[in-house]
């Protein structure tokens, strides 16, 4: 039997059981190796009786005393009662409807029991636990990620069977030189290992062997897209000095601000586009760099467009071009889905005759109907709201354009390396000057009236407050910033004006309420996180955000962004009433620290890579077996590996074709 043949034809699968695997998406016996356990079992360690900890799953290894006879429920539910002992106690062990399993206990037989074990104090009870005769019992055994109609027994069988394919062909596909150099353990050893080690030592290398493949495979197709865009001919464009465009800024740009602005004018007068990120935290000052380039493509005699995630936030940042560039000369067009068909048709007159040197807006720009006379530079805010395909179709109305890419969600560099891998990366870690420090204060829900008061005395002095609930989805997100502005608008905040917020909304309604929010009519803003997004009104000083152990630390981090952001000293209040240790020292970083690169690392350590991932929904495949936050020394070997494999045309090679597959595979999954 092949890797590649479909599962159906495995021993002990035929085609019923293949509809399910294919419920798991599983098709081939490949797949089915690669679909990795979970956690184990581990049947060395069983506890007593006496010692295991009530309403908790406990692992006991205990006799079969006694096999009671069983008994039907009125529903027709067949009971089956045994009791098992080891010497320090008794448990009443309770099996419903496993009249099988019940058949195979032999009293005097020891069996390992799996499961939660409840009671009082004087009597022990198990319902329906896992029961596995102890002759038979792996020291460690896999818990896979099973589907309705599939067993760990059944799956534990068809990777048997999978396995022995290995005899005839390997699943090994790096080249051996790299493997053995790092020390690492074949594939093809792993992948037994993984799915049936001895001992949890046999588990380590193996899940860091796959793990290295995993994180390999996906730095290659960084590579291989980076290297395709080395391939491109863009607009060279002719670099002049930026002294007018700093003198015409109102402030003095930062030396990060200068450094980026400074590498992004190299970038575009080389002959291959321009492939970057500016990440800096919120605050940070992209747009200065957004507009410099803009002002470069001006000069230059081409056009450019800065595409935003939300209406708001294209609003926003045509203002703010406008302001920077139109006293140098530079026309800029702001084209939104919400504009009518006249003022669209007008703007796009504009792009396609070269009238506009900028163009701002939402999704609007990659439409169809959207024309450019001469676009050479596209840049995306907040990119991880747009999917790969939307970035690709506006680079498509260019000739080869430069791309500038700007995120306001530092993460730490390993991970930068990892899911930006093929971008050239500029980071802003250098605050304008003179910011204050956001006051960040975490508390419990006793203390919310207090919050509110304090609030209060913001909004008395003429400020304005954001309070943010979490959601689970935006269904949820509306009932609960709905319910909660009724209830403060009758109570604490009875006498001022409260709006909202929500996913659900309409764009143009959320349109009115932020224009409403920044035009000083509405003082407290309640909101889901669809406030998180680069929105900036400088009146508001008060960031309150309730349930707050239920995002992420950068998200948090994000969320206290959206004040402090004019002259007035803001505060963020984080309400939660989760004191376990973890959420404690997660709050309390954020009240130490406001290096948004620093939490970021923090986050990382603390709660794993997944915030990061969830939010980049696009264009990253999800892994199955790395830890980012843990392999982060397998990280490093693996972008140094790809490097090597890649520079030595390997996957080029007859013997470099399996990889190669792997590579493609990887990216059409992940786009
Ligand atoms: P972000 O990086 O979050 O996109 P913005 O570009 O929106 O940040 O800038 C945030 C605010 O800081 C804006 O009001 C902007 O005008 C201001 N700003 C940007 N750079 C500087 C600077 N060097 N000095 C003072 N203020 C600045
Ligand atoms: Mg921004």
């Amino acid at each position: 039997m092949k890797l590649s043949d479909d599962i159906k034809y495995l021993k002990g699968v035929g085609p019923k059981r293949a509809e399910i695997f294919a419920k798991m998406d599983i098709h081939t016996i490949r797949d089915l190796l690669y679909h990795l356990p979970r956690s184990y079992i581990d049947f060395s360690s069983p506890v007593t009786i006496e010692d295991a900890t009530l309403d908790e799953q406990n692992l006991l290894k205990c006799r079969c005393s006694e096999k009671r006879s069983y008994q039907y429920t009125r529903r027709g539910m067949q009971i089956f009662q045994l009791m098992f002992t080891d010497g320090s106690d008794d448990i009443f062990v309770t099996l419903f409807n496993q009249g099988y399993l019940y058949d195979k206990i032999r009293v005097g037989e020891d069996y390992f029991l799996l499961g939660k074990v409840t009671g009082t104090l004087t009597e022990r009870v198990m319902n329906g636990p896992q029961i596995v005769e102890v002759l038979q019992a792996e020291k460690l055994r896999p818990v896979y990620p099973l589907t309705e109609g599939m067993t760990e027994n059944i799956l534990r069988n068809c990777m048997k069977n999978a396995l022995t394919c290995l005899d005839n062909e390997t699943c090994e596909v790096m080249p051996s030189e790299i493997i053995e150099r790092a020390g690492l353990m074949r594939t093809d050893d792993a992948l037994k290992y993984i799915h049936f080690p001895r001992t949890q030592s046999d588990v380590v290398p193996a899940r860091k062997r796959l793990a290295f493949d995993e994180l390999t495979t996906l730095q290659l197709g960084m590579l291989s897209l980076k290297d395709r865009n080395r391939t491109l001919t863009p607009y060279v464009m002719k670099s002049f000095p930026m002294d007018e465009f700093y003198r015409s800024l109102p402030f003095e740009p930062t030396g990060a601000q200068r450094r980026a602005i400074g590498e992004c004018i190299s970038d575009m007068a080389r002959n291959v586009p321009m492939n970057r990120l500016i990440m800096g935290d919120v605050g940070s000052g992209k747009t200065v760099v957004a507009a410099a380039c803009c002002y470069l493509s001006h000069l230059n005699g081409t056009q450019s467009c800065l595409m935003a995630p939300t209406e708001v936030l294209a609003d926003q940042h045509a203002e703010t071009l406008s302001r920077f560039l139109e006293p140098l000369g530079v026309k800029v067009a702001l084209l939104k889905g919400s504009m009518s068909t006249k003022d669209k048709n007008r703007v796009r007159k504009g792009l396609a005759s070269g009238e506009y040197s900028v163009a701002v807006g939402t999704h609007a720009l990659f439409q169809k109907a959207t024309e450019f006379s001469n676009l050479a530079l596209v840049i995306t805010d907040e990119q991880h709201r747009f999917g790969v395909n939307q970035r690709d179709a506006l680079a498509e109305k260019g000739v080869n354009p430069h791309r500038l890419v700007m995120s306001a969600t530092p993460i730490p560099r390993t991970l930068a390396l990892m899911i930006y891998g093929e971008l050239d990366i500029s980071t802003l870690n250098e605050m304008p000057k003179g910011r204050l420090k956001i006051e960040t204060y975490a508390v419990t829900g006793k203390l919310r009236t207090r919050a509110y008061n304090f609030t209060k005395k913001y909004l008395d002095e003429g400020r304005q407050a954001y309070i943010i609930c979490p959601a689970i989805d935006e269904e949820e997100g509306m009932q609960s910033v709905l319910e909660y502005a009724e209830r403060i608008r009758s109570a604490d905040f009875a006498g001022y004006t409260v709006g909202v917020l929500h996913g659900k909304m309409k764009p143009a309604e959320k349109e009115q309420v932020m224009t409403d929010f920044k035009d000083g009519k509405i003082q407290v803003l309640v909101s889901t996180t669809v406030v998180e997004v680069g929105v900036d009104v400088p009146n508001a000083a008060v960031m309150l955000i309730e349930n707050a152990d239920r995002f992420g630390l950068s998200q948090l981090h994000q969320l206290r962004g959206r004040v402090g952001r004019g002259e007035h000293q803001s505060y963020c209040i984080l309400i939660t009433d989760n004191v376990t240790e973890t959420s404690k020292k997660r709050l309390k970083a954020l009240s130490s620290t406001s290096d948004g690169f620093e939490i970021s690392e923090l986050d990382l350590q603390l709660r794993g890579p997944g915030d990061f991932f969830g939010n980049r929904q696009h264009g990253l495949p999800s892994f199955k077996i790395a830890d980012i936050a843990a392999d982060t020394d397998i990280l490093k070997l693996a972008r140094e590996s790809a490097e090597e494999i890649y520079a030595s045309g390997y996957l080029e090679m007859e013997e470099g074709k399996g990889l190669k597959a792997n590579v493609e595979k990887l990216w059409e999954e992940a786009n």
